[in-house]
């Protein structure tokens, strides 16, 4: 599943092609039509993202809410859009661009009370300016829940998904098994302060990279990682390999049904 930097990137992406543009918004596969014709002849105004939901907010109080979920996917262009291929639930077309959203777990029309639930259900966000880490620490401090099930839950921290929050506890020291109700003041000021730090990063390159300069391939002579997302990182699908930091394997362990990555050597 996307995590928050990548639904933040097309937030920004979807402003900078339709923001102030009249738009026509169709659902070619058919189970988007009602709302599309609610949206469809209205300008779109402004975008956001919270945690891994993306909302676009329309000339007279109209809120497109989308989440990707696991299969959901967004391809854009130039110019005419293309003949629709496979089941576009979404088009958006402008004078200019075009948009076609695929697979989404949701995509819905909100009124501003909806939108104001949605937000009022989630957790701080760390790649919002308006986030209030305090909120998810009142939420950690009182809980005997593993750290990493805790980070992972949406309504304690929006937009963290298996990667960033396998990694920050790796960058932290902190096992993901220790109960949220051990966590220091200051370890928590250090997390959310890495999660900020780490997911910024990753809105700027597209990428999940959490390797500090002195464990980079080129500082280390080691082989560059290869795997899908594409960045350098400490622990998460490397179980078995040696911590880069202590040459211990990485485990491998399951929490609420996510698989977790950790160094025995390194997090306590
Ligand atoms: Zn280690």
């Amino acid at each position: 599943m996307p995590e928050g930097h990548t639904i933040h990137r097309l937030a920004a992406r979807h402003a900078e092609l339709f923001a102030g543009d009249k738009v026509l918004v169709a659902s070619p596969q058919g189970r988007f039509t009602e709302g599309a014709a609610l949206l469809s002849g209205t300008v779109l105004e402004h975008t956001e993202a919270y945690g891994k939901h993306l909302l676009h907010h329309y000339a007279g109080e109209l809120i497109l809410h989308v989440h990707l979920g696991l299969y959901g996917k967004v391809t854009d262009g130039d110019g005419e859009p293309p003949e629709p291929v496979g089941q576009v639930r979404l088009r958006l077309v402008s004078d200019r661009h075009w948009l076609d959203l695929r697979g989404p777990t949701a995509c819905e029309v909100f009124t501003p009370p909806e939108a104001a639930a949605l937000r009022a259900r989630l957790g701080p966000d760390p790649l919002r300016a308006d986030a209030d880490p305090e909120r998810a620490y009142a939420r950690i401090v009182r809980s005997a829940t593993p750290l990493a099930a805790l980070l992972l839950d949406q309504s304690v921290v929006a937009g963290t998904g298996l990667i960033f929050v396998t990694e920050a506890l790796f960058r932290a020291g902190l096992s993901p098994t220790r109960p949220g109700r051990k966590l220091t003041r200051a370890g928590w000021d250090t997390l959310w302060a890495d999660l900020v730090e780490l997911m910024t990063l990753a809105v700027g390159t597209g990428r999940i990279d959490t390797v500090r300069p002195a464990h980079l391939p080129e500082a280390m002579g080691r082989p560059a990682r290869v795997d899908r997302h594409g960045g350098e990182v400490y622990v998460y699908r490397r179980a078995g390999q040696p911590c880069h930091v202590c040459d211990i394997p990485v485990s491998r362990g399951t929490i609420t049904g996510r698989n977790l990555y950790w160094c025995p050597g390194c997090q306590v």
